[in-house]
């Protein structure tokens, strides 16, 4: 049957970013598909565990700040203590820091390319040389942003790691296609979350985007629920490299 082919069911999922906003999303939706999910995260995870335990759903945390050397092995180590392996790996946590060009500092550039760009890279890595290629299956799913299509304001950094994070889906799809392993990547339009809370404070920007997306409403968690399950599910094994976005038609303007 066709939905069988969306049922995450005996599978387990990594996803990082997963006490809040759309990583907190994602580990409900993968845990109603079916699968154990894993969260990553640096606080705790309690409000994802609690909506996760209200339908009977498998959720262990893995309490990591992922801007520390040691993150990746204490990913590793978390995997190994709790279900021992990984079929799909979500790459979702990620910061933005707000400042005009010529007053960003090396410190605000460093510590978003390292989240948003070098761990996904390396954490894809150390997943896939583990697990997955191994295993010669799985699903590593980045979160890109409308910001890997347009240059944004007064956020040249992110613009430059989400721009990367569309580039690597690509890179790594073509090495990792052929061994099973999808790489694609989800493009949030503009999402209801902390990450743009400053935006919908700022009365002006707050309209200029609203206008601007024919949905004619910001996104939520839940719009991603879709999306997320079909690149983590047999519905998608022949779609790679990809970055699908959800936007409410904001890249349609
Ligand atoms: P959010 O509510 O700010 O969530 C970001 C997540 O990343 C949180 O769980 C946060 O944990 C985690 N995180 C940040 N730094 C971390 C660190 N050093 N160690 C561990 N975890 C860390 O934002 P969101 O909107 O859900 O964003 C999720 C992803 O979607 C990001 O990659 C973002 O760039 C992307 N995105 C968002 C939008 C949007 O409109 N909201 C649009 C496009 C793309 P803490 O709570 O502990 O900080």
């Amino acid at each position: 049957m066709i939905l069988d082919l969306f049922s995450l069911k005996g599978k387990v999922a990594v996803v990082t970013g997963a006490n809040t906003g759309l990583g907190q999303g994602i580990c409900v939706a993968y845990a109603e598909a079916g699968a154990s999910v894993i969260g990553v995260a640096r606080r705790s995870c309690a409000e994802t565990a609690e909506k996760i335990a209200a339908f009977g759903g498998a959720f262990t945390e893995c309490i990591v700040d992922l801007s520390g050397a040691d993150a990746i092995d204490k990913i590793i180590e978390g995997i190994e203590n709790s279900y021992g392996h990984v079929d799909i790996l979500v790459n979702n946590a990620g910061i933005i820091k707000r400042a005009d060009a010529v007053d960003v500092t090396e410190e605000a550039w460093d510590s978003v390319i390292n989240l948003n760009e070098r761990l996904v890279f390396f954490l894809s890595q150390t997943i896939a040389k583990k697990y997955l290629l191994p295993q010669k299956s799985g699903k590593i799913i980045n979160i890109a942003s409308m910001l890997s299509y347009q240059g944004g304001i007064r956020v040249p950094a992110y613009t430059a790691s989400k721009s990367a994070v569309m580039g690597m889906t690509k890179a790594l799809a073509n090495e990792w296609a052929s061994y099973g392993v999808a790489v694609n990547a989800i493009a949030p339009g503009y999402m209801a979350t902390n990450n743009t809370e400053q935006l919908r404070n700022d009365a002006a920007r707050n309209e200029a985007v609203l206008d601007r997306i024919p949905a004619g409403r910001w996104g939520t968690p839940e719009d991603l629920y879709g999306a997320a399950v079909y690149l983590a599910s047999a519905a998608s094994d022949y779609v790679n490299g990809f970055t699908l976005a959800v936007d409410g038609g904001w890249l349609a303007r």
